[in-house]
């Protein structure tokens, strides 16, 4: 079997020059111990679970050691954190190891870095299992993302509102680099940065623009494209970010930093999963336009490389490519073609969700089974709906739309549940997970919820349980930045 003594390992990004980064080396935890792993990731690297067995992988996850070839470094960037520019920030707990097999190899709660500001360098096993589980479930949903590898823990006491202990997961991604990384040099003035990090980026990541004779325009296009397109399937599934951020903004276009995030429960356009943001500027509807702001940000940065006129143009038509895809997502979710009626039938069942608190997924889910016969009852979507009259009229106009379209009902059924999922990483269910682990020491559940989010389209009907609306209590989770 393959071990992690089998994986060659580089680090390209520390071979860009000083001002990028900081070499760093964490400090050492006490008795690191896996909490729960992704075989799925180990995958990528070509691994499986037992080389987990090795204790040697597991300091190294841990932060205590390093292998031949890993290069631990802090990368410097700044941010538009909550629309404020914040000229320093960077890797305050984040360590890249190093690279192998295409992705970089990051732990995140290694200890200070000369970035950590006042913090200490820590995460907590409570938001290190929300990271873990969540980056593992969006993958699994289809949604573009940085991976976890797996998280180990320690008894080290981190203190936050009340002691809590140490955790570290392990995040794959091509690369970390974000928007940020390209403002810290613009607010500096230096041009030469900002030419070598995007040359740097296209060259390893966008290797098709590299032959133009001016590709950086092309490269913000591009990243327009994926984070208008990121935008879509967020919507679409109803996932709220939390903290969007500059510096955490992809340039790759993945989902990344996953803090105070929270799925739909009942439809609220309004929703604001992170007890900080008290003027929900991360409002779930709120996130198209928080990417586009976002986007303008990064042109901004880039204009030192070209002009302010082919800024604008590279990034203008954002909003149609988030309508058109957002729109595409949706209309599959209704099993519809995309158009007009679509779109009308699409915005007053959104107004109905809204006003009758229906809970998303389920709806979703259910409509998968609607019978488009004329005079079929639908109980089970229709008993959703306090408003049954509402409900009827919209039901009346669906069903008819779904016989133009003239899609038997059995096939319509197998293409939405492709795209509807049965299960998502409901707050309750983390906090559930959490609670074992962080009062028992007990990772079984943690465990059963990552190999049932793996499987999200699936009915998986032993968990069915895991599928209904969240219980009473769950109202009273409230999850921030403090992590
Ligand atoms: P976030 O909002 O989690 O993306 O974090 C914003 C910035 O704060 C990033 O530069 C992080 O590295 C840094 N940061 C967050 N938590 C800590 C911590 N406990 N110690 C040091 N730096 C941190
Ligand atoms: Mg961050």
């Amino acid at each position: 079997m393959p071990s992690h003594h089998d994986l060659v390992f580089d680090n390209g990004f520390a071979r860009l020059p000083d001002s990028f980064f900081s070499r760093v080396q964490a400090t050492p935890v006490p008795d690191p111990t896996l909490v729960c792993h992704s075989p799925d990731a180990l995958a990528l690297l070509g691994l499986d679970a037992d080389a987990l067995h090795h204790p040697e992988l597991i300091e190294v996850l841990a932060g205590n050691r390093v292998l031949p070839g890993m290069e631990p470094v802090a990368a410097l960037y700044a941010g538009h954190q909550f629309g404020h520019f914040v000229p320093q920030l960077g890797d305050g707990r984040a360590m890249l190891l190093g690279e192998t097999k295409g992705w970089e190899m990051q732990i995140k709660g290694g200890g200070r870095t000369p970035y950590s500001r006042g913090g200490d360098g820590r995460a907590v096993l409570r938001s290190s299992i929300r990271e873990f589980l969540c980056s593992e479930a969006m993958h699994a949903l289809g949604i573009p993302t940085t991976r976890a590898l797996a998280l180990v823990g320690s008894p080290l006491p981190v203190y936050r509102e009340d002691e809590e202990t140490a955790a570290l997961v392990t995040r794959l991604a091509p690369s970390f680099v974000r928007f940020g990384s390209f403002e810290v040099f613009f607010y500096r003035n230096q041009t030469e940065p900002i030419r070598i990090l995007a040359d740097y980026v296209i060259r390893r990541y966008y290797p098709q623009f590299a032959g133009l004779a001016d590709p950086y325009p092309v490269l913000l296009h591009e990243v327009a494209k994926r984070t208008a397109e990121l935008m879509a399937d967020w919507q679409a599934v109803g996932f709220a970010h939390g903290v969007m951020n500059t510096d955490n903004m992809s340039i790759l276009g993945l989902t990344l930093d996953y803090g105070p995030f929270g799925f739909l429960d009942a439809f609220d356009p309004g929703f604001v999963c992170n007890h900080s943001d008290t003027h929900g500027r991360y409002a779930f509807d709120q996130q198209p336009d928080v990417g586009a702001w976002n986007v303008t940000k990064l042109a901004q940065a880039l204009v030192p490389l070209i002009s302010v006129d082919a800024a604008s143009a590279a990034i203008q038509d954002y909003p149609q490519i988030f309508s058109r895809a957002y729109v595409a997502r949706m209309a599959a979710k209704l099993g519809l073609t995309t158009g007009s009626d679509t779109l009308s039938l699409l915005l007053d069942l959104l107004k109905l969700l809204a006003a009758n608190h229906v809970d998303y997924t389920i709806f979703f889910r259910r409509l998968c089974d609607f019978d488009s016969t004329p005079g079929a009852t639908n109980a089970a979507v229709r008993d959703l709906f306090l408003d049954r009259d509402a409900y009827d009229f919209w039901a009346l106009r669906y069903a008819g739309a779904l016989r133009d379209a003239g899609v038997p009902d059995a096939e319509r059924r197998l293409a939405m549940r492709a795209v509807n999922p049965r299960y998502i990483l409901r707050n309750h269910l983390a906090e559930t997970a959490i609670r074992r682990a962080a009062d028992e020491r007990d990772y079984s559940e943690v465990a059963r919820l990552h190999a049932l989010l793996a499987r999200p389209y699936d009915d998986q009907p032993e968990f069915a349980a895991y599928a209904t609306e969240p219980p009473d209590w769950a109202r009273r989770i409230e999850v921030s930045c403090s992590s």
